[in-house]
């Protein structure tokens, strides 16, 4: 039953990457209820302080989850409860989420990582820098993306890696150069 829209599929990555490191410095978009309630609404939630505490909550578990310091029961809590209900419109079967409404946004972040673990299963990962804390979808043909982002972290970390392997090669020259003398 394929329920998830591609839309869901942003907002999962959306939710996810609300806990960038800007300058060094780890943030949170979520922390205030008030920045909470924004994001929610502008995604199409309702902006109340419950479905703000379920949105972190759910994005804490989520994260946990695909950084495997967690297993995906967390994530149960999440979509406990809701139904997917079938109703016939225009001559096609078309599903709606029934929940809690202050519940709709997390629900549909879990059911939209679920349809990922399914049907493209590794594909959601974390940002192959250590020092990001953001996530990336793999959508490239040869499921080799590392980055949430080339123009940021990619060209940061190739560029450390020349970094380190230039000081080796200078190390490498200082010692054979020292052997040389001895
Ligand atoms: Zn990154």
């Amino acid at each position: 039953m394929a329920t998830t829209t591609l839309e869901d599929e942003a907002l999962l990555l959306e939710l996810l990457n609300t806990s960038p490191v800007l300058d060094g410095v780890p943030t949170d978009e979520l922390a205030a209820d008030e920045e909470a309630a924004a994001w929610a609404t502008v995604r199409g939630g309702s902006g109340t302080p419950a479905e703000a505490a379920h949105v972190r909550e759910v994005r804490d578990a989520l994260q946990s989850v695909v950084r495997d310091h967690e297993t995906p029961d967390v994530l149960a809590p999440f979509i406990d409860g809701a139904a997917m209900v079938p109703s016939l419109v225009e001559g096609t079967v078309q599903w709606r989420l029934e929940v809690d409404p202050d519940r709709v946004l997390a629900t549909r972040v879990v059911l939209a990582w679920a349809d990922l673990e399914e049907t493209r299963p590794g594909r959601l990962r974390s940002c192959g820098n250590p020092e990001c804390r953001l996530f990336l979808i793999d959508r490239s043909h040869g499921n080799r993306a590392q980055w949430c982002s080339m123009a940021t972290c990619g060209n940061r970390m190739k560029a450390r890696r020349h970094y380190e392997r230039k000081r080796q090669a200078a190390r490498a020259a200082q010692r054979d150069g020292a052997l040389a003398e001895g």
